[in-house]
């Protein structure tokens, strides 16, 4: 950060590029609060637009300006329930910043990850999810890699899931995925509200 030094935010929200007179990008911030003097950002490129080619085209030193922090996709510390995230691909990154903000400040961490990718290299952060397994016994932590789409998700969350009084489901990615996985836990008695969402495209 150059001007202000610092940005306070909260885990999960993000960051508004403006690219063009009527372009702007949100990009989720992958990094945490603790680091409020640098901020990380995550991106897929493949999608090919302004947002991809600005991310494509940014060199080592160079000065960017956005807006932040934005959303209200944030992790609930009050709330009791045990958390139930799931991501798809890139839709991983305000997770990424929810779960790391949670063990930074030593959090007790009950929950459970569903992540999917086409294929290993479209799962970031899977290395370090795998290592919090390794220091946190109460989290659960699910990759999935197949291909075909995230349709995928709302399966193995239907297979994953037997009793919902005592859940909270943050779900980030693609919109079709989100309603599948939305469907799915409704359909096991959660309500429309416990369902908290992202969505990227
Ligand atoms: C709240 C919010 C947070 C976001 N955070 C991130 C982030 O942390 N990292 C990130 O990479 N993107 C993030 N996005 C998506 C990002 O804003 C852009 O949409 C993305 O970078 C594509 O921009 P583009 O201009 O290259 O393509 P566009 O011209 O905007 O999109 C081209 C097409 O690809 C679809 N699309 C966009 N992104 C994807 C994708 N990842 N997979 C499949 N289809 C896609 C679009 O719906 C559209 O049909 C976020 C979006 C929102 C709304």
């Amino acid at each position: 950060m150059e001007g202000p030094p610092e940005l306070s935010f909260e885990a999960g929200q993000w960051v508004s590029v403006p690219l063009g007179p009527k372009s702007v990008r949100a990009y989720s911030i992958a990094s945490t609060p603790r680091s409020s003097h640098r901020l990380t950002l995550c991106a897929d490129v493949a999608p090919g637009g302004i947002g991809s080619g600005w991310f494509r085209g940014l060199a080592v030193g160079k000065t960017v300006e956005f807006k932040a922090p934005f959303g209200g996709f944030v992790f609930r510390r009050d709330d009791p329930r045990c958390p139930l995230f799931v991501a798809e691909e890139i839709g991983i990154v305000p997770i990424r910043s929810m779960l790391i903000d949670l063990d930074e400040r030593g959090f007790e961490l009950s929950a459970t990850l569903l992540y999917w990718g086409r294929d290993p290299s479209w799962l970031p952060y899977h290395h370090e999810f795998l290592a919090l397994t390794r220091r946190c016994p109460g989290f659960a932590y699910h990759p999935m890699v197949a291909a075909g789409d995230a349709g995928r998700l709302a399966a193995r969350a239907d297979a994953l899931v037997s009793d919902t009084r005592d859940l909270v489901a943050y779900v980030s990615g693609g919109g079709a995925m989100i309603d599948a996985v939305r469907e799915v836990l409704m359909a096991r008695g959660l309500d429309r509200k416990s369902v908290r969402w992202e969505k990227f495209w």
